[in-house]
């Protein structure tokens, strides 16, 4: 078995207390000891110098649409419900191709700001394009990323008075048929696992009751989890309010889509009883601040979430709402927008970090392998340089990496303790590839659409 150990690091565990400078002993995939000090002689270990260095679990990304990487920077001034009426039309006409390299450039970004495991929510299925599902797989096993990939669906279109049009939507019999077909063909309930399924509706106002309590039997009956949108707007609660007499939780509850094998991306929009019920279910949210930030759809109330015992972790939510958003980034813009909201003591730096770590794994159903840095649990580790020459003024490795607004350098990113990225860049697949593959998947996903006579891309700009 591999030993790998790393030395004089700053390590910050989030379980237990920080350590100035110790090392991490890791065996195979496994972390086996942590502690002050140096590291412990063993012949032939690797050894990875962590002076001027934070070491903390890797990053945990709970939502995120990969294939929006293939339409950034459009409907730039849209509410949540214009931008997906400009969008679906762009999205009808993606194929295997574009998910491919949209995929493999969203992870590899991902990477690159300290994510080793990230979720997907995969929800558009367009007719006779390719498995999309199978294609952004593909992409997260070849940069050796751990991939918690959602099978999501949409069944009620304009016809049936949900949001999408018709051409992007699937058939209830066949969602449930490939969404069980997702499970079988690639779900790994392994304690290493690097591919865990969930099954994941859209969202109320684009998936019919009726597929929402016949998704929820199907994730139960295999063990998997189950994830879908959720009071993101306050056009979702009048939409919902209109059609089912219902605020978004109450709905949930009667669709029995709450509890701890669920979580909901955004959940801005709650009430106080929300909330608990959040808490006393065990139900998770992923919070998404840039995305909610750029659609101007609220601020969640993380900080009342957290107080009262609720599951948060965070999510950089789908490209095209979020941009080059880092997860990284996302622990300062959630504190910031928590103080920005409730005043300085809201979030503090470690509240983030813990987030973005054991937050994430908790709502991943992970948190007994992944999320901190401990005896037992798997080596998924960021390496952060934090001694850089601009660094150099604050002696608070937390803080630095947390308050800054500019990443400081990854040193290394190991996922079950094999390096994905060292001195910040990949290491397992091409970066310059991946980038390039995934500019190639914006233009031709453009050219499709326009092919396919959909909204041209330049009416969408505005
Ligand atoms: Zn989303």
């Amino acid at each position: 078995m591999k030993t790998v150990l790393i030395e004089n690091a700053y390590i910050a565990p989030v379980a237990g207390p920080e350590i100035p400078s110790g090392f991490v002993h890791i065996e195979g995939d496994k972390i086996v000891a942590l502690g002050a000090g140096p590291a412990p002689a063993i012949p032939g270990a690797t050894r990875i110098d962590g002076t001027g260095c934070l070491a903390t679990p890797g990053l945990v990304n709970t939502h995120h649409h990969l294939y929006q990487w293939a339409s950034q920077g459009l409907a730039q001034d849209a509410t949540l419900f214009e931008w997906l009426v400009a969008l679906y039309q762009v999205w009808a006409a993606m194929d295997a191709e574009v998910v491919k390299g949209a995929a493999g450039a969203g992870l590899g970004f991902l990477a690159l700001s300290g994510c080793t495991t990230s979720s997907d929510h995969h929800y558009v299925f367009p007719k006779g394009r390719g498995d999309l599902f199978a294609a952004e797989i593909e992409a997260a096993r070849e940069l050796g990323i751990r991939f918690h990939p959602v099978r999501g669906s949409m069944d009620r279109g304009k016809s049936k008075g949900g949001l999408p049009p018709d051409v992007v939507v699937e058939k209830h019999e066949e969602i449930l048929a490939e969404s069980a077909k997702a499970v079988d063909t690639y779900h790994d309930a392994s304690f290493s696992s690097k591919l865990r399924v969930a099954i994941g509706p859209c969202s109320p106002f684009s998936v019919s009751a009726e597929l929402m309590v016949e998704a929820a039997e199907l994730a139960r009956a295999k063990g998997v989890r189950l994830h879908t949108h959720l009071a993101e707007t306050l056009d979702e609660e009048e939409h919902l309010l209109e059609q089912v007499g219902m605020r978004p939780v109450d709905y949930m509850e009667k669709l029995g889509w709450l509890g701890p094998d669920v979580w909901f991306a955004h959940a801005i929009h709650l009430s106080d009883a929300d909330i608990d019920v959040f808490a006393q279910t065990g139900t998770g949210s992923a919070h998404c601040p840039s995305s909610n930030g750029r659609l101007g759809a609220g601020i969640a109330r993380v900080s009342e979430m957290l107080n009262r015992g609720a599951i948060v972790g965070l999510g950089v939510d789908g490209n095209a709402s979020s941009e080059l958003t880092t997860l990284s980034g996302e622990m300062r813009q959630a504190m910031l927008f928590q103080r920005a909201r409730y005043g300085p003591t809201a979030l503090t730096a470690r509240q983030a970090l813990e987030m973005a770590t054991l937050g994430g794994a908790k709502n991943l159903g992970r948190d007994a392998e992944l999320g901190t840095l401990e005896p037992g649990k798997l080596a998924d580790i960021a390496l952060w340089r934090t001694d850089g020459a601009f660094a150099s003024a604050i002696t608070d490795p937390v803080a630095t990496l947390v308050f800054a607004t500019a990443q400081p350098p990854l040193a290394r990113l190991l996922v079950g303790g094999e390096t994905i990225v060292e001195n910040d860049e990949l290491r397992t697949v091409s970066q310059d590839a991946l980038g390039r593959a995934g500019g190639q998947a914006h233009r031709r996903l453009l050219r499709l659409a326009e092919e396919q006579g959909f909204t041209a891309a330049k009416e969408v700009h505005s």
